[in-house]
């Protein structure tokens, strides 16, 4: 490959999903003198909000949150994914940042050579079909954690003798024609409680059927102090961030209070949820986990759709495990048939350890799971190299934000100190450092993670190497956090 053909940028962020575009913003803003570019391999923007096209498909998080700090959300707080890309699209044009992004690109691999003190990028021009070349200073990883390309599905006995229809959510077929027929959903997450009401009125019937029951809460999907700002005529910037700072406010006072008094959290949930289905409903068997509320982020159920679909009786919960498909349905552990024309495998995803990309360090294959994470968010051993891996209880974008700050912070300190490469490295404090896993499993357990987290960086007891999780605690961190703490060397 000649020279010509390789582009030079100083930072490259991988995806032009949420995590990506936010990271763009933050360059132009606090880093306005670097040359950046996006590759992306979809043909558009949006990432997670673009891949998925099921019924239905909105956040389940508001979007107070969601949202970027900089740029107000004025709607409804829960999103459909359209008004996600919409908002994504203001964000775009306002800043001008599609002149930055690149589709149609799949970075293959990368490799790091400390004497060039940049990475080299191998990337397949999906129009064009060629190899091209890049090359940065500073790689911004975005490429979110899961594989867009190709969803999980368990492998379960009899399969093949069902003679319906199987679809995965993220995979949806435009076509799926599910009028009068009947439907049954596998999985009781936020995808299978957003699917469930948005086909209900058209399917004959629709059951979810679950392993186990998850934590949902049911509001009305509005915010009672936004409208009250918007009635006030209160700018637009200040209602979201006093609305913003209010549900932070209160999810932290919920997320303490479920390590203190789990049972109370409980009951509020399923208060809620037992005001639209009735006493009569065994709320205990079908929506009250064995866990403890907020070991993951507790899908919010807007104006509680799921329930009233259950309510109406166009939608029903089967709490049971599956034995076997069969020609026409899937036949349960206790012996129930459940008769299906469409069978929905709402049963998540497959981590995507840095986005399927091989990296080498100076020619040396990575081997990510032989790292230590320094604050979650970047690794011992691998240079001038960034990863948003967002919250798991709060929305992933909060993070994204505050990572987004902290890169921009850490590249203007390596400019005014005349660095060129910054890699953590263990201390020699840090040397006989217990190492514990990327997450603690006790703490969150969400099965796409558990699945693969041998494959995962370590983390380690001791500040900087503890990935805590807690944005209650980055917030106040990241944006001051010391960048000459004895654990980024530089060079
Ligand atoms: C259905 C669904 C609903 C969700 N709802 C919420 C919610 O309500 N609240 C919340 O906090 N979180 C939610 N999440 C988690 C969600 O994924 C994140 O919140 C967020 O959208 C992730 O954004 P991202 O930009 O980091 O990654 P992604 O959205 O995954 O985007 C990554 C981008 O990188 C690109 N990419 C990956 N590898 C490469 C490569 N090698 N080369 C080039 N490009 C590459 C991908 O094509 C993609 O466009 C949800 C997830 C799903 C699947």
């Amino acid at each position: 490959m000649t020279n010509e053909t390789i582009e030079h940028f100083d930072v490259l962020i991988v995806g032009a999903g949420i995590s990506g575009i936010g990271g763009a913003y933050h360059l132009l803003q606090e880093c306005p003198d670097k040359s950046f570019v996006i590759l992306e391999t979809m043909d558009s923007f949006g990432g997670t909000w673009k891949t998925h096209t099921y019924p239905g498909i909105r956040s389940d998080s508001d979007l107070y949150t969601f949202g970027y700090g900089f740029k107000p959300w004025t709607g409804p707080p829960i999103a459909t994914a359209q008004e996600i890309l919409d908002y994504m699209g203001e964000v775009i044009e306002e800043n001008d940042i599609s002149t930055h992004i690149r589709y149609g690109h799949t970075i293959e691999t990368a490799q790091w050579s400390s004497s060039e003190k940049r990475w080299t990028l191998s990337v397949k021009n999906l129009e064009e079909g060629r190899q091209v070349e890049f090359t940065c200073g500073f790689l911004w990883m975005c490429q979110g954690y899961y594989r867009h390309t190709d969803p999980y599905t368990p492998e379960w006995e009899g399969m093949e003798q069902f003679q319906g229809t199987i679809v995965h959510p993220q995979t949806w077929p435009d076509d799926l024609d599910y009028t009068n027929k009947k439907v049954v959903v596998i999985g009781s997450g936020a995808t299978a409680a957003t699917l469930i009401p948005a086909m209900a009125d058209k399917t004959e019937h629709v059951t979810m059927l679950q392993r186990s029951p998850t934590f949902f809460v049911a509001r009305p999907n509005n915010n009672e102090l936004a409208d009250t700002l918007r009635q006030l005529d209160i700018p637009d910037e200040w209602t979201h961030e006093i609305v913003r700072k209010k549900i932070l406010f209160d999810q932290e006072q919920i997320v303490q209070m479920s390590f203190q008094y789990p049972d109370l959290v409980r009951e509020e949930l399923y208060k809620g949820i037992r005001e639209i289905l009735g006493e009569d409903y065994d709320v205990s068997e079908h929506f009250e986990p064995a866990y403890r509320p907020w070991q993951q982020r507790i899908a919010l159920i807007p104006d509680g759709d799921l329930f009233h679909s259950i309510a109406a009786g166009d939608a029903s919960v089967v709490t049971d495990e599956i034995a076997t498909f069969v020609e026409n349905g899937i036949e349960t552990e206790s012996g129930q048939l459940l008769e299906a024309d469409i069978i929905v495998t709402a049963t998540g995803f497959d981590l995507s350890i840095l986005g399927d990309i091989s990296f080498t360090i100076d020619d040396e294959p990575l081997d990510f799971s032989k790292t230590v994470g320094y604050r979650g968010m970047m690794f011992t051993g691998l240079p001038n190299l960034i990863w948003v891996f967002g919250y798991f209880r709060a929305s992933w974008t909060l993070r994204a934000d505050l990572i987004a700050g902290y890169v921009c912070r850490l590249l203007q300190h390596m400019d005014s100190k005349g660095f060129q490469t910054v890699i953590p490295t263990l201390r020699p404090e840090d040397e006989d450092m217990e190492l514990l896993p990327w997450v603690d499993p006790e703490n969150f357990n969400p099965g796409y993670l558990m699945r693969s987290i041998h494959l995962m960086p370590k983390q380690g007891t001791v500040d900087p190497w503890k990935h805590t999780q807690d944005y209650w605690r980055d917030k106040d961190e990241l944006p001051v956090v010391e960048l000459d703490d004895g654990a980024l060397l530089y060079k």
